[in-house]
């Protein structure tokens, strides 16, 4: 369809699971009964699934034999000490503790650090890491770079932090309230945009001044090292392991969802250099999790992780990985789509206010996007936008809606091959073409937290 050329999977299928593309009635159907909430829907009847990144990867042939090899003793298990080697040559703190994925890292970390009052300082949080920033009375502050809200610029490291306005906000709050400086590699809530190595040096160099912990979400670190090596001076002729390494020799510690690039379906961790802060670790870890040589997962889910590290180290699969993101941001892009440049990691963001200029914000055109997409082609993916991220006016009980009305499509590791990516870029081209039908939506009943989850809606 298009002369723009497809990268090439450097693997091979062994083994499939089928997927099967409903008719567009039966999806009308689906959608009457799902309340026009694509969370709502039965997976088996979405043809090509873009809800989400995160634990969706397909596991290579050497990760799915490594869980043959799980040792499932209480403690001490094999495949800790492996995943433990595995963590501590990419990250090289002192201290590796599994968790059961991302946000069980987050909040013992938290817990440990963090109290009523506080700041933390991000790039831009992660929406369960703000949540647990919270959750301890303290404020989760954003200081991206202001480039990052604009869908137009094209800034090679768009998730870098604002130096001038993390200098000023230390001055204002005093060191004393800031128990730690995190950054999100890449920067997730920020259309998955890199951070320059430059920028986690100048960042490290502010917090040391201040005697402030510098810690990392480090869930897409070789997706942000394979952009440093492409686009950062002097970082051409590194590995993409050695650059994942001199990013984190500028901080004290990481939390890290393994759903992501350690390319399993379900784990995490956390890893730090202070004895001090991994005995409260582990203590907490107890608690909730399960004692520190496991974390709440199976021998053989500590193996997949440990293996899967290794992978995504592999220069070539990281290539494919992120020039078949780009490539469906290129089909979209030639043929007119609005979408959020440059394309990110992860993820293509459509920029629905712009794709259904006719749709009020008041009646959800990021959502109507997701019910559209759903309706005419069986793809699911999901809104970034106003249902997400409004928030009420306490006097007026009115909606102020987030800066950028969005509809993200994320590309699940090793999953899908280029003709679905082709599929679903002729898809949105097609929908984009008969955009004036797509109707708003309004919303039937709601709930008070997170409400997309299980918000119900209805077209207008
Ligand atoms: C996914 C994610 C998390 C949370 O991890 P879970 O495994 O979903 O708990 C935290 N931070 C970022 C940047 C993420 O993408």
């Amino acid at each position: 369809m298009s002369q723009i050329k497809a990268p090439v999977e450097p693997f091979r299928v062994k083994t499939v699971e089928r997927i099967k593309l409903t008719d567009r009635r039966e999806r009308e159907t689906i959608l009457k009964q799902a309340g026009y909430n694509v969370f709502n829907l039965p997976a088996e009847k979405v043809f090509i699934d873009l809800l989400t990144d995160s634990g969706t990867s397909a596991m290579s042939d050497n990760q799915w034999s490594g869980l043959l090899v799980g040792d499932e003793s209480y403690a001490g298990a094999r495949n800790f000490f492996h995943l433990e080697s595995a963590v501590k040559n990419i990250f090289c703190f002192k201290h590796v503790i599994p968790t059961h994925q991302g946000r069980a890292a987050e909040r013992i970390l938290f817990e440990a650090l963090v109290k009523k009052g506080d700041y933390v300082p991000n790039n831009i949080h992660f929406d369960t890491t703000r949540a647990n920033v919270e959750v301890r009375g303290a404020r989760a502050v954003d200081l991206v770079i202001d480039e990052a809200y604009d869908p137009d610029s094209i800034h090679p490291f768009k998730g870098n932090m604002d130096l001038e306005k993390l200098k000023k906000f230390i001055e204002k709050k005093s060191a004393r309230k800031i128990p730690l400086v995190m950054m999100t590699i890449t920067n997730n809530s920020g259309g998955g945009q890199p951070v320059s190595v430059k920028n986690i040096k100048e960042v490290s160099q502010v917090c040391k001044q201040h005697k402030i912990p510098f810690f990392f979400d480090a869930c897409r670190f070789a997706e942000n090292a394979y952009f440093v090596k492409k686009r950062e001076k002097g970082y051409e002729k590194k590995s993409i392991l050695e650059i994942a390494q001199e990013i984190f020799s500028y901080g004290q510690g990481a939390t890290m969802s393994a759903k992501k690039d350690a390319l399993v379906n379900i784990g995490g961790f956390v890893t730090v250099d202070d004895d001090l802060l991994a005995e409260k670790l582990k203590n907490l870890l107890i608690l909730s999790e399960g004692f520190p040589t496991y974390g709440g997962l199976a021998g053989r889910d500590l193996e997949a992780m440990a293996r899967g590290l290794e992978e995504v180290l592999e220069e070539d699969y990281l290539e494919y990985r992120i020039n078949q993101v780009a490539y469906l941001g290129r089909l979209l892009d030639e043929a007119g789509v609005p979408i959020f440049k440059p394309v990110g990691g992860h993820a293509v963001y459509l920029l629905a206010d712009r794709f259904l200029p006719h749709i009020p914000r008041h009646q959800y055109p990021g959502w109507a996007l997701t019910v559209a997409l759903y309706r005419e082609a069986g793809v699911r993916a999901v809104e970034i936008g106003g249902v997400m991220f409004a928030r009420k006016d306490e006097k007026t009980g009115r909606e102020i809606f987030p800066r950028l009305e969005l509809v993200r499509l994320a590309i699940p590791r090793r999953v899908y091959t280029s003709a679905h990516l082709e599929y679903v870029a002729e898809a949105i081209i097609d929908l984009y073409k008969n955009r004036e039908k797509v109707r708003g939506l309004r919303i039937v009943r709601e709930s008070r937290y997170l409400r997309h989850f299980t918000v119900r809606m209805e077209e207008v």
